[in-house]
């Protein structure tokens, strides 16, 4: 795609960048019918070509508005486009730069910006948002059924033995906690722990660790979203040096982010080296466990016999290229999987997307949870916490974390 890019622009990273990627683009629209919010609205603009030429008006110098903001702000970075582009566009990264230069453009009315601001002062801070979470349970019974849905009850789970007490295997990892998982759902990271110290893997929990900075990094408002990542990387170093063999993320949404770091701070002098070495040694949980030997997996677990869906996160498949690895897994463990359709699209919950999107958001979670629900299964799994409370608040199925279920039937 032939660009000119604005003079103001020309020769910085970020215009050298966004030229690199659009000249891949050859407008063949592949894409388009991969593209969720394409397929609910019909609009080429709302589809990745669409979007790809309106940042392209941007770095042109053309003039953006209010309606330019709003068609980048309905993408919900899943990531469809680029599995589905035959020419490896980089969508994502052409979006992070259109969103940037949109933002500097155009201002966001004030209860918008208010609004954007609380989430980015509070979901990625765990003391914070666990303090709202607590408030809103506290009166969650007097809430109307919709809000009341969306904040989760405490699961009273058994947090396994060996999850409690460290563990002095050779191998070591560090296990990633995240932002709002831990509140939300601690049992992941338990059942994390202790299926990987049954495989002879010492987790640990660094200290200073923050969230992966994608939320922050998303909005592209400021620079906040490269403090977290330094910040992550300065806290991972020392432990980096001591010899850790991995970074472990059960969410895959956070796991995505971490194993771009190495791209976000190519520029970066100070951290580029760092930053490329942690993205290398960031593993998804299911990346562990895939290469273990099946038969050691096999003695460990008792298959419980239940009929799946997995709803695979856009985080995992698109953004982190897992795509069908963890299904094959569990079948190969002996679980009943059942496979739903379009699997390949978004549930609409997407990081903050669900926040802000709420019409879109919750059109493609009715859609995603018709395909799991079509199967009549007993219980469905994924691998990322947004993905998990989102469709569970639609839906009586339990939602899990594909991780709980090898947990709920190890064999003691
Ligand atoms: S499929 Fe790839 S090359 Fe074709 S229009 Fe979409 S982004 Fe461009
Ligand atoms: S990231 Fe997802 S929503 Fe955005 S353009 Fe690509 S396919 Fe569409």
């Amino acid at each position: 795609m032939q660009t000119t890019i604005d003079k103001a622009l020309e020769n910085t990273p970020e215009g050298l960048e966004a030229e690199r990627i659009l000249r891949s683009c050859v407008h063949c629209g592949f894409c388009t019918a991969t593209c969720p919010t394409y397929r609910l609205l019909g609009d080429e603009v709302d589809g990745p070509r669409g979007r790809i030429y309106l940042i392209k008006g941007l770095l042109e110098g053309k003039e953006a508005s209010n309606k330019t903001q709003m068609h980048l702000d309905r993408c919900l970075t899943c990531l469809a486009c680029e599995t589905s582009c035959p020419s490896g566009v980089e969508y994502g990264h052409l979006l992070d730069i259109g969103r940037q230069l949109i933002n500097k453009k155009v201002r966001r009315t004030p209860i918008e910006r208010f609004y954007r601001y609380l989430i980015r002062k509070i979901l990625p801070y765990p003391g914070r948002f666990s303090f709202f979470l607590r408030l809103g349970r506290g009166v969650r019974f007097i809430l109307p059924g919709k809000f009341r849905k969306m904040i989760p009850e405490i699961k009273h789970t058994k947090v396994p033995e060996s999850s409690r007490h460290k563990s002095m295997h050779k191998r070591k990892m560090i296990l990633f906690s995240g932002c709002v998982q831990p509140s939300l759902s601690p049992e992941i990271n338990c059942a994390t722990t202790h299926l990987l110290n049954k495989l002879g893997i010492e987790t640990i929990s660094s200290h200073g660790e923050m969230c992966c900075g994608a939320i922050n990094h998303h909005m592209a408002v400021d620079d906040s979203g490269l403090s977290f990542i330094k910040n992550n990387i300065d806290a991972w170093w020392p432990y980096i040096e001591e010899g850790i063999e991995a970074i472990v993320i059960s969410a895959s949404g956070c796991g995505a982010m971490i194993k771009d770091y190495g791209y976000i701070l190519r520029n970066d002098a100070d951290y580029k080296d760092k930053a490329h070495q942690v993205s290398m040694m960031a593993k998804d949980v299911g990346e562990i466990i895939v290469a273990e030997e099946i038969e050691t997996l096999r003695k460990m677990i008792k298959v419980n016999s239940r009929r799946i869906a997995f709803q695979n996160p856009c985080s995992l498949q698109h953004g982190q290229k897992i795509k069908d690895e963890i299904e094959n897994l569990l079948k190969k463990l002996g679980y009943q999987v059942e496979s739903i359709e379009d699997a390949n699209q978004c549930c609409g919950s997407a990081g903050a997307y669900s926040l802000l999107q709420t019409k879109l958001s919750e059109k493609l979670r009715r859609k995603k949870i018709s395909a799991l629900e079509a199967v009549k299964p007993d219980v469905i799994l994924t691998a990322n916490i947004g993905c998990q409370l989102h469709l569970q608040q639609a839906t009586e199925i339990p939602v899990k974390h594909w991780i709980e279920i090898l947990e709920e039937d190890i064999q003691s």
